[in-house]
């Protein structure tokens, strides 16, 4: 190792020691926990399975989705859980004796059909229209909406589609239930998305006890595993001590709740008005890169503030992009979270900037500059 290298290394280790934030990864694949895990990772902190739905998998959503009948979307449901388990025990593995938090699906259905208007011509300029293109057709109408980010997604997914939060649950219970008997340290916790009341998560909360149990008692090994929330919608910050009677920890979303909060469309805002906007100097920064303090700041301290008197034993942090960010970071050190959680490829600076955040309020010693 050269003297570069020896200086960063130095100034990592002085950080870790001095942070009080903890700095874990959002990450969804083993290879992707493992690199986040050789660069400091702590554990994941958002382990996002929309994408473990997409691919070959496709077929199996779309008959989930699709599903005539209660037997064929458990067919279905029953073909995905031996690829789930597969999918939680890879990370899992990866991630040995450290957190991983696994959240349940969160997209809109209908991101998992064809593309409406394609279907319908492909359908209008075929003379013998296959029968499964009709019937796809009709449910992909049938599921459409005018706001998908603010319809059925999250948790409301997860009440909506029978059987859907079972087969997650049931999938991570059986991959920790196999950890144990290799004789590994699974620390796996279970999220759910999307939350704007308590009752949502009393709901979602007590399906996942039901199959924690019933995995628990098929295999004689007790699973308690944390059951927590993000908090990414304004109504959920703002009743974060009615909903923190039901969470084991709170994980801040901030790409949603800076999207709900403006009222500006996460993927449509960057490319509209906002240079724009930074030109005019509406904003220094764009709010979704860097946490807007007296905003959507705010919205987090009043949570974790209410949280905390409610739960004490709750545990929080923050898995939008902002866990990334240096100033973001300095500003959830303040807030009190316990933990930062962002890409892997940022997590040395994100180690770094912790390290300074600890230093700045003088729980740190000042070499780590
Ligand atoms: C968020 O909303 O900040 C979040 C982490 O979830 P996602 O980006 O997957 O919506
Ligand atoms: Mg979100």
């Amino acid at each position: 190792t050269g003297p570069v290298t020896e200086a960063v290394l130095g100034a990592l280790a002085h950080a870790d020691s001095v942070r009080r934030l903890e700095v874990r990864a959002n990450a969804d694949t083993p290879e992707d926990a493992a690199r986040a895990r050789a660069l400091g990772a702590q554990g994941i902190g958002l382990c996002r399975t929309e994408h473990m739905f997409l691919g070959e998998r496709r077929a199996l959503v779309e008959a989930m989705i699709l599903a005539r009948d209660d037997a064929a979307r458990e067919e279905a449901l029953a073909a995905l859980l031996p690829l789930q388990r597969e999918d939680f025990t890879g990370i899992l593995t990866a991630m040995d004796g450290l957190p991983v938090t696994i959240r349940l699906l969160d997209p809109p259905l209908h991101e998992f059909l064809p593309d409406r208007t394609e279907l319908a011509v492909r359908l209008a300029s075929t003379a013998q229209p296959d029968p499964h293109d009709r019937e796809l057709l009709r449910a992909v109408e049938r599921m459409h909406e005018q706001n998908p980010m603010l319809g059925l997604r999250g948790v409301r997914l997860c009440l909506a589609v029978p059987g859907l939060m079972a087969m997650q649950v049931r999938a991570v219970a059986e991959a920790v239930t196999a950890r144990l008997h290799d004789g590994g340290h699974p620390r796996a916790e279970i999220m759910i998305p999307l939350v704007g009341t308590v009752e949502e998560l009393r709901l979602a909360r007590s399906e996942t006890e039901r199959v924690l149990a019933e995995v628990a008692t098929e295999t004689g090994t007790p699973l308690d595993l944390p059951i927590g929330t993000m908090i990414e919608l304004p109504r959920a910050a703002l009743t974060a001590g009615r909903i923190a009677e039901a969470a084991d920890f709170f994980s801040f979303g901030t790409n949603d709740l800076t999207q709900t909060t403006w009222g500006l469309s996460r993927d449509d805002a960057e490319a509209s008005f906002f240079p724009l906007y930074l030109e005019k100097g509406v904003f220094g920064v764009s709010p979704f890169e860097s946490i807007d303090q007296e905003g959507v700041g705010r919205l987090v301290e009043l949570a974790v503030e209410a949280g905390l008197a409610v739960n004490p034993g709750l545990e929080t942090g923050v898995c939008g992009e902002h866990g990334g960010d240096p100033d973001s970071i300095h500003f959830f050190h303040r807030a009190g979270l316990d933990y930062v959680s962002c890409s892997p490829f940022r997590i040395p600076a994100a180690r770094l900037e912790a390290g300074r955040a600890a230093v700045t309020d003088g729980t740190g010693t000042s070499d780590t500059r």
